[in-house]
């Protein structure tokens, strides 16, 4: 009994802070340490555009000390989710801060998924950073010390994408997925974006992006196309079964994976997607045969076919002059 009311007393000392996804969820963990305890209204592998809160998500709203918020159209539910909670918890934007992209398709919308360029990620960290240290000034400096160590770890990773997407030869660094939400990733780190679906994945997909799709597979010959955690796959099956291109693996978008997944934090599922698409887009399945001089491996299957060339003209000469 005792215990339990510690564990209690210790529980709600601990600051309440509730986002809307799974990513957000995993940053102020990151930042916020034992000093808090962190939650997400949609669940890991939940699509935070359709979501329909629950009425327990009602009852987490208005015990939470702070609510981490993207915007920018992300989740439009939540609005009304925390007028009816009537909690008094701080609401951030944690977006703040951030350059937004129009979308090309729905005019005066922003792109949600900032997330996805990890020099955003930096910008989300501070605005979480500074949010816990309103609610809890005590630790301030806490917060402000895990989140710069975090941010650094948020900065490897954006060296390690920016190096790694190099790798892929310019043109066949086309992603195609099946929700727009690489358009953030593609404008940080170059690659060219296709989806069949816009930024939100609340209008269903029309044939005439299904058949733009397609032409883009055609046209630029890439090897693979995307599928993503929160989204049913079929469509792009069909599309890559119909194009011969292969499916180069899932991404993880809108939301971190499972723990015993190869994306449980928002760093590890911005490195696996890099992964995942460099794999894919560099597959030896194209039918390029483009010698790239700068490319060390092309230069040493070349050097063993002439030294190849040469035993063989040896050999050839040796029985020759042996007749
Ligand atoms: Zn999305």
């Amino acid at each position: 009994m005792l215990c339990f009311v510690a564990l209690t007393v210790f529980s709600q000392d601990k600051i309440k802070v509730v986002s809307s996804a799974s990513i957000f969820q995993d940053m102020a963990k990151n930042i916020g340490g034992d000093k808090i305890t962190s939650e997400s209204i949609v669940p890991i592998g939940g699509d935070p555009h359709t979501y329909t809160p629950k009425p327990s998500d009602v009852e987490l709203v208005s015990s939470a000390d702070l609510i981490l918020i993207n915007g920018l159209t992300f989740e439009g539910w939540i609005t009304e989710l925390i007028e009816n909670s009537g909690t008094k918890a701080k609401v951030v934007l944690i977006t703040e801060g951030v350059d937004p992209i129009t979308s090309q398709k729905y005019h005066n919308a922003s792109d949600p998924h900032a997330w996805m360029d990890a020099s955003n990620g930096v910008k989300y960290v501070y605005n979480i950073s500074a949010g816990l240290a309103a609610v809890d000034p005590k630790n301030a400096l806490f917060y402000a010390d895990n989140g710069a160590k975090y941010n650094s770890k948020i900065k490897k990773a954006h060296d390690y994408i920016t190096n790694q997407i190099a790798t892929i030869p310019k043109e066949q660094r086309i992603l195609i997925t099946s929700h727009d939400a690489f358009q953030y990733y593609g404008r940080a780190y170059d690659i060219t974006l296709n989806a069949i679906m816009g930024i939100s994945t609340e209008s269903e997909a029309q044939s005439k992006d299904v058949q733009r799709v397609i032409n883009a597979i055609k046209e630029s010959k890439i090897p693979a196309v995307f599928i993503e955690s929160t989204i049913n796959p079929k469509m792009l099956q069909q599309i890559a079964s119909d194009t011969g291109v292969k499916i180069g693996g899932e991404l993880f978008a809108d939301s971190v994976g499972d723990a015993d997944s190869e994306a449980p934090t928002y760093i590890k599922m911005l490195t696996h997607n890099t992964d995942v698409i460099v794999n894919a887009l560099t597959g030896t399945s194209v039918e390029s045969t483009k010698i790239d001089h700068d490319n060390t491996s092309n230069n040493f299957w070349i050097y063993i076919a002439l030294g190849a060339v040469m035993l063989l003209s040896l050999v050839f000469l040796v029985l020759k002059m042996n007749k």
